[in-house]
């Protein structure tokens, strides 16, 4: 989890006598302490070697950008764009934003570099994306995803291509029992909006029956009703019109294909007709993850077919997919489910004792050692004091082998290996010797 910021003192009294409030992170920012980093570098890797073997390659773009961007892509009236965004003045006068997703800025690096000109795309993005929501588990101002998208694909083929790429990342991850697949198609944006207005129209007879957010949706994003937390709207919505039954055949063929390929892999889903998803831009197929593990914030992993959004942004028309996955969520996953690997904590091979003068020797064998083993983890005693506390804390390292340096190693350009894993007797061995012995060591 992301250490919540709450440090127990927040008054002190400064050298000069002052009285001083101590300051803290941003309410909804969290700091990653060293003993969360592994887990999150666990949960990056195993993500960027299976995005690797698809074929997508990472791109990275800047964490603000002109608010126009958002707000042309996104939609003006989505939640994000309505009252989630870090949106400020620079110095310049221009209005930025901080981005709330990767998606826009994507398709804006995409257009700007020519990435899209007569050739597909397979993408990958990873970083962190702000919105000013209310700071929860599993909901944060700065949160992190991690976004795949892929351009210039018109058939259902790669949509299932990123819903095996997760599907293999939840098995690799330990955690596939724990999520499972939702999917639904919005079809085109003509069907979509017939579905519309009979949405609207059912609805507006009942309107009163509506909470206040619902009724506010009818007039600004109507299909955003369906998936309202509110019960009693949920109750209303029982004998409303379905989207699936005003979809045009291209689309209806399209989701069927995505389903057939999806079935031939053994990838199971549940098909949830009032799955909208939040952004404007999606069309055809929309998915999610989730997980009933974490609560309220259940969903993983979010996506959807956006064609139409290359052309919005002033480039040819299109055909793009994509998803991204909450990795705060995922992290807090891995965790409630106990499915953190034992050998991420890094742990170093060869713990150096520096004992009696600190000579340069003692650091010179050291680096000899790195040049000797490309992946050795090597943690060297700074700072002196006795053997005593220095064997404490390399048994406390849990290193197998500590490598001891004192006056009498120093004048003999020797060390002493002691075994701190094994009941050995101590060697003094000259520095080739020692290097010839810890490769056996090491290699076991
Ligand atoms: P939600 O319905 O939870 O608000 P969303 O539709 O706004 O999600 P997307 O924009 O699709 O979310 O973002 C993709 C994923 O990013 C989400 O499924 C979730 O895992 C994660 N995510 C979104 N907002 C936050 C947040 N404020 N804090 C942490 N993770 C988030
Ligand atoms: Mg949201």
């Amino acid at each position: 989890m992301p250490h919540l910021n709450n440090s127990p003192s927040t008054i002190f009294i400064s050298i000069t006598g002052n009285v001083l409030k101590k300051i803290q992170a941003i309410n909804g920012m969290n700091d990653l302490l060293p003993e969360d980093s592994a887990l999150w570098q666990y949960l990056e890797s195993t993500v960027a070697t299976c995005l690797q073997s698809y074929g997508y390659r990472e791109i990275r773009f800047p964490i603000l950008e002109k608010t126009e961007l958002f707000k042309r892509t996104i939609g003006e009236v989505t939640d994000i764009v309505e009252k989630e965004m870090y949106t400020f003045t620079d110095r310049g006068d221009r209005s930025v934003t901080l981005r709330p997703e990767g998606t826009a800025s994507c398709v804006r690096a995409c257009e700007e570099h020519g990435l899209l000109y007569n050739q597909t795309q397979r993408l990958w993005y990873a970083g962190p994306m702000f919105r000013y929501e209310r700071p929860q588990k599993g909901r944060f101002r700065q949160f992190h995803q991690i976004g795949v998208e892929a351009f210039g694909f018109q058939g259902p083929d790669i949509d299932a291509e990123l819903l095996l790429l997760t599907a293999r990342l939840w098995k690799a991850l330990d955690i596939n029992d724990d999520v499972s697949l939702e999917i639904n198609s919005l079809g085109t944006f003509e069907s979509r909006e017939r579905y519309k207005q009979a949405l609207v129209d059912y609805l507006t007879a009942i309107k009163d029956q509506l909470d206040e957010d619902s009724q506010r949706r009818l007039q600004t994003n109507p299909l955003r009703i369906l998936d309202s937390k509110n019960t009693e709207t949920q109750g209303l919505l029982t004998g409303a019109p379905v989207l699936s039954d005003y979809l045009c055949d291209v689309s209806r063929a399209h989701f069927e294909g995505f389903k057939a390929i999806l079935d031939a892999a053994g990838v199971t889903y549940r098909v949830n007709s009032k799955l909208v998803r939040g952004l404007d831009y999606y069309g055809y197929t929309v998915f999610e993850w989730v997980t009933d593990k974490l609560g309220a914030q259940g969903t993983v992993c979010a996506g959807g077919r956006y064609n139409g959004l290359v052309e919005q942004l002033g480039g040819k028309p299109t055909p793009a997919v994509g998803f991204a996955m909450g990795v705060e969520r995922l992290i807090l996953l891995l965790q409630t489910l106990n499915k953190i690997p034992q050998s991420i904590q890094p742990v170093p091979d060869i713990y150096i004792l520096v004992v009696g003068e600190v000579h340069p020797y003692a650091l010179t064998v050291a680096e000899r050692l790195r040049e000797h083993f490309p992946h050795l983890r090597c943690l060297t005693h700074c700072g002196g004091g006795s053997m005593k506390s220095q064997m404490k804390k390399a048994d406390k390292s849990q290193a197998k082998i500590a490598l001891l340096i004192g006056d009498d190693e120093t004048e003999t350009q020797k060390v002493t290996i002691k075994y701190l894993r094994e009941n050995k007797d101590q060697q003094t061995l000259l520095l080739a010797d020692a290097i010839a012995q810890l490769t056996i060591i090491l290699e076991k």
